[in-house]
């Protein structure tokens, strides 16, 4: 396989999507080797325990350290490369598309599922021997889980791998490659629902349509998300200067 993804987790089940469409295809095509492991499977007690209370008091459990270094030692222990061990986390980096497209140029990624309060700090120290650590985060609010969080990065990172997306130009227009959002899509028919497809679309005129769609992509942008004008504004302004 080129690409090798390994998920640790309390809840396997969770991870049963990634069997689905077409990153279950990519896996089948051999593109993409994805294991899961239970995090239970590294504990030696009759319980399988995996939490404890947390030192200095306070509320929720905390994942024990021992399970998981055995976890990252099992999975180290056959790595070709450095693997990239990947944390997610509301209090990590925010995880974006850039973030995406580097992690889908590498050979080897460990995703780290956290429960309760999270996992003893200690485990991403331990780590660092063997894995470059990334604490990530996919927005400002809290789930119950990294197991949602892996399942939205892992659909991120593979689409972007070469192979697993049939037409890689649809890869290129998407909101959030060059900073603007994506302009409008209708398919047919032209008239549904007494609600007409711009005119402009059906005219047949590439440049028009360029230009229409460009001013979309401007004005959603603007409206939606008008924090990431600035950005997308130097990446055009880039872009112009490479054209000149
Ligand atoms: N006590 C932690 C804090 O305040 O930072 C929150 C723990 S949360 C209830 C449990 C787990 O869900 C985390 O360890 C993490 O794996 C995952 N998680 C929650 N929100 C997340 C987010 N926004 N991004 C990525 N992972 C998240």
């Amino acid at each position: 396989s080129d690409v090798q993804l390994d998920v640790i987790t309390i809840f396997p089940d969770y991870l049963a999507p990634l069997d689905l469409s077409l990153i279950g295809k990519a896996r089948r095509d051999g593109l993409i080797d994805l294991r899961v492991h239970d995090l239970r499977e590294f504990t030696h007690d009759r319980h399988r325990t995996v939490d404890d209370t947390p030192y200095g008091g306070g509320a929720g459990m905390v994942m024990k350290p021992q399970p998981w270094s055995e976890a990252l030692d099992h999975i180290a222990v056959g790595a070709q490369s450095r693997p990239i061990l990947i944390v997610p986390a509301p209090s990590g980096q925010r995880f974006d598309q850039a973030t995406a497209r580097e992690l889908a140029d590498a050979a080897h990624l460990v995703f780290a599922c956290g429960r309760y309060e999270g996992i003893d700090e200690r485990v991403y120290e331990y780590a660092d021997r063997d894995y470059d650590v990334r604490i990530l985060s996919l927005g400002d609010y809290v789930l119950n889980g990294g197991e949602v969080a892996v399942l939205a990065m892992v659909e991120a990172i593979a689409r972007l791998i070469p192979g697993v997306i049939g037409n890689a130009e649809s890869l290129v227009e998407e909101s959030h490659e060059d900073g603007l959002l994506e302009y409008p899509v209708y398919t047919k028919p032209a008239q549904w629902q007494g609600l007409s497809v711009p005119e402009v679309l059906l005219s047949g005129d590439h440049g028009r349509i360029a230009a229409w769609r460009h001013q979309q992509r401007l004005e959603r942008t603007a409206d939606r998300r008008p924090d990431l004008l600035p950005a997308a504004a130097a990446t055009q302004s880039a872009e112009l200067e490479i054209r000149l």
